[in-house]
Formats: structure tokens, sequence, C-alpha cells
């Protein structure tokens, strides 16, 4: 099995070009954002706990998204392999998902990551708002929590996964098509 972890800072497209690299690799796209907002709209106690979190801007528990993502590991059949989109983003679920592959056997096949600059995220993020209607893309002051927290918490993950020689950057500017064909290119060859 294949485990790509489709990395880079809100906005930078990764819900946007997972959906073509899952049809692509024949993957089952796990995206712990859209996970948890599903669980907001059903109203469980997890998305209760989690929506208030999200809404500021701040990360949920690391266990919260663990939980999730095993329980994906151990339910979902018929694919080739997995791609991670919005997990890990803390050292510490990155290590917690080494250690729950590695009791599977498996491993984290590469991490790509979609790069793009600073003044890009928030255009991006404000188009998306007028397409989606997200709470958390809604106001200017969560936006710059989020990329504040991404810089604070997930962009450490660059190192981590540098030194193991599992990280892989693409640029994420251009057109869609294009940036889906750098991302493919690269994906086949890890
Ligand atoms: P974006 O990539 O635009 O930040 P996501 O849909 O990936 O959007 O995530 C939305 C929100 O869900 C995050 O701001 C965070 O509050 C929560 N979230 C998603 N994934 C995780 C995670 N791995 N750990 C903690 N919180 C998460």
């Amino acid at each position: 099995m294949k485990y790509y972890i489709l990395f880079g800072p809100p906005g930078a497209g990764k819900g946007t070009q997972a959906t073509t690299l899952r049809d692509n690799f024949h993957l089952c796209h796990l995206s712990t954002g859209e996970l948890l907002r599903g669980e907001i709209a059903a109203g469980s106690p997890l998305g209760l706990q989690a929506k208030a979190l999200i809404d500021a801007g701040n990360l949920v528990p690391d266990e919260v998204v663990e939980g999730m993502i095993a329980s994906k590991f151990d339910t979902v059949k018929g694919v080739e392999g997995f791609l991670l989109d919005g997990f890990p983003r803390t050292i510490a679920q990155a290590e917690a998902l080494d250690k729950m592959l590695a009791e599977r056997g498996e491993s984290v096949t590469g991490v790509v990551s979609i790069m793009i600059p600073d003044e890009m995220i928030k255009d991006r993020i404000r188009h998306r708002a007028s397409i989606e209607g997200r709470a958390d893309d809604a106001r200017d002051e969560v936006i710059e929590n989020r990329i504040r927290t991404y810089h604070a918490k997930t962009e450490p993950l660059i190192g981590f996964y540098k030194a193991s020689g599992r990280y892989h950057e693409v640029d994420g500017t251009g057109s869609i098509p294009s940036v889906a064909s750098r991302l493919s290119d690269l994906m086949k060859v890890l």
C-alpha cells in the first residue's frame, strides 16, 4: 500500500488536487478537515468539541485526528493506498502516524508539498470563502490565526520529513491542471 501525505499551507490547493490524484492513483482521499466538518454537520459529541476550535482557527487535539485516521486505515478496503490531506499537522501526529503504520507493517511513501507564497494564501482562502462558505474562511483574524498555526506547528514537519529523506516539493502556483501534473509526475516515482 502507498501512503502519500499531501502537505502545504491552508489554501495551497490540497483538497482541489486531491480529487485528481485520488482517481489517478486509486487512492482513498482522507481529509481530516472534511472528516471533522462531517462530525460537526452530524452534531456528534466529537463535532461539538471540534467546532469551537476550528471556528477560531486552532487545531483540534492530536488524539482526536489520530483516532479518526487509524479507524479509516482499518476499515477502508479496495484501494491501492491513502492520500492524507491535513494530517499530520504536528510533530506529535507525524510520530503517531509512523507508529500506526509500523504496527500495520507499512510506512509513509512520501510527503508531497504544494508550495505557494504567503501572500497567495489569503487570496485563495478568500476566493474559496465565496464558493464554499466555510465558517473558518469567513474572518480575516481566523485566517491569520490559521496561517500562524501553520508556521508554528505544521511547518516544522518539513524538517522532520527531510531528515528521513521523505520530503518532496512542487510549485503550487499556476493552473490547477499544471499543478496536478507536477504532483502526479512526482508521485509516480515515489
Ligand atoms: P485548511 O487546509 O484550509 O487549513 P482543513 O480543511 O485541512 O483546511 O482544516 C480545517 C480545520 O480543521 C483546521 O484549521 C483545524 O482546526 C482542523 N484540523 C484539520 N486537520 C487537523 C489535524 N490534523 N490536527 C488538528 N486539527 C486539524
